[in-house]
């Protein structure tokens, strides 16, 4: 079968012939793998800044963002059938016994770093035409989101976000309307600020953007507003704003973030979900942010990958951003490209909105 692969030690990215999987075990499944979003991640890998390919091989087949339809099942494969459309996980868990994370199946919690990663770290990823998979990593997602739900994997970035933001602000015993600010306008961003709208926050983006129109009209058609990071300073934007209760960073830029960690409110989170480049040391003023942080009570989070429970929390929020906002949420996909031009749909930056590997329909 076809498959887009890296070759980090030749530094070549290209379409190849892999072998088919079979199952291997009755709690597997085999998937016929639908679409295939392309991030940052994915650009990264084919610039050979980072991906690992697994023992044994000298290439890595990338893609992580998945929809599959499942093809085959294992005789004891219980909560999915031929036939259903799934969303598999990314992270698979460490060998380690001592590590408690992943034995809990909490590997996006990971203490060792010896856990591995479908199409990113030491295992195969899905831009190819099928895939096993253990029962347990699949998520099913209703056929009514066929068109949307390559991007159930970049929401569930926002969804163990607000698991968390859930969790530490339970320190604060009271119920009170919540003011956050995005910072960024990728699919990431977009995504994070339509979950934070559903859950009741008055949000804002805040970014810099090549296509402000685009972007300002989409956030526009969903009631929020889009504040350009060119024209106001991050001063500006908290002024206008008012006081925050939750930053969800979403661009890994870190001067900016920063820069907005200046202005957080009272008792408030500022949620990191970026990985920043290294771009060598900025300033900072740290006495600024520790005195504001003390005085305050605030919390910065860090947040990566993502448990099962953030998928299905996803799957759930999609279909309602497909109830409010259906052409808002179609235009997050812009543009799709068949399997023999994957490498065009990595290499086009469309504005940082989201790129397609349409495998089969
Ligand atoms: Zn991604
Ligand atoms: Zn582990």
């Amino acid at each position: 079968m076809r498959a887009v692969a890296v070759y980090p030690t030749q530094l070549e990215v290209r379409v190849i012939d892999h072998p088919e999987p079979k199952l291997t075990s009755p709690t597997q499944a085999r998937m016929r793998i639908l679409d295939v979003g392309v991030c940052g991640t994915d650009r990264d890998i084919v610039s050979f800044e980072y991906g690992t390919p697994p023992d044994g091989y000298d290439y890595l087949i990338i893609g992580h963002e998945s929809l599959g339809e499942l093809v085959e099942v294992g005789a004891q494969v219980s909560n999915v059938k031929v036939g259903d459309l799934v969303i598999m996980t990314v992270r698979r868990p460490c060998p380690h016994p001592d590590c408690v994370a992943c034995r809990e199946g909490r590997q996006d919690f990971c203490y060792t770093g010896d856990y591995t990663e479908r199409g990113i770290k030491q295992n195969h990823g899905y831009m190819t035409e099928f895939v096993v998979e253990e029962e347990r990593y699949l998520n099913p997602v209703p056929r009514d989101l066929r068109d949307v739900a390559v991007l159930v994997e970049p929401l569930t970035i926002a969804e163990k976000s607000l698991e968390q933001l859930w969790m530490v602000q339970r320190r604060l015993p009271w119920d009170r309307p919540h003011r956050a600010v995005v910072l960024g306008a990728g699919p990431v961003g977009i995504l994070g600020a339509m979950a934070l709208k559903v859950e009741g926050f008055e949000v804002s983006v805040y970014s810099r953007s090549q296509n402000h129109e685009e972007k300002n009209r989409l956030l526009d058609s969903i009631g929020i507003p889009y504040i350009a990071a060119e024209t106001h300073s991050t001063e500006d934007m908290a002024k206008t704003v008012g006081p925050i209760d939750v930053v969800y960073e979403a661009t890994g830029a870190s001067s900016v973030a920063f820069d907005v960690l200046k202005h957080l409110g009272p008792n408030a989170v500022f949620v990191f979900t970026g990985v920043p480049g290294r771009n060598g040391p900025i300033p900072v003023d740290t006495d600024e942010i520790m005195r504001n942080m003390v005085l305050n009570n605030q919390l910065v989070l860090g947040s990566v990958n993502a448990p099962p429970q953030a998928f299905q929390s996803a799957i759930q929020h999609l279909g309602a951003f497909a109830q409010r906002w259906p052409d808002a949420l179609r235009s997050v996909i812009t543009a799709r490209f068949p399997l023999e031009h994957a490498l065009d749909a990595l290499q086009t930056q469309t504005g940082g909105v989201k790129n397609v590997v349409a495998i089969a329909s």
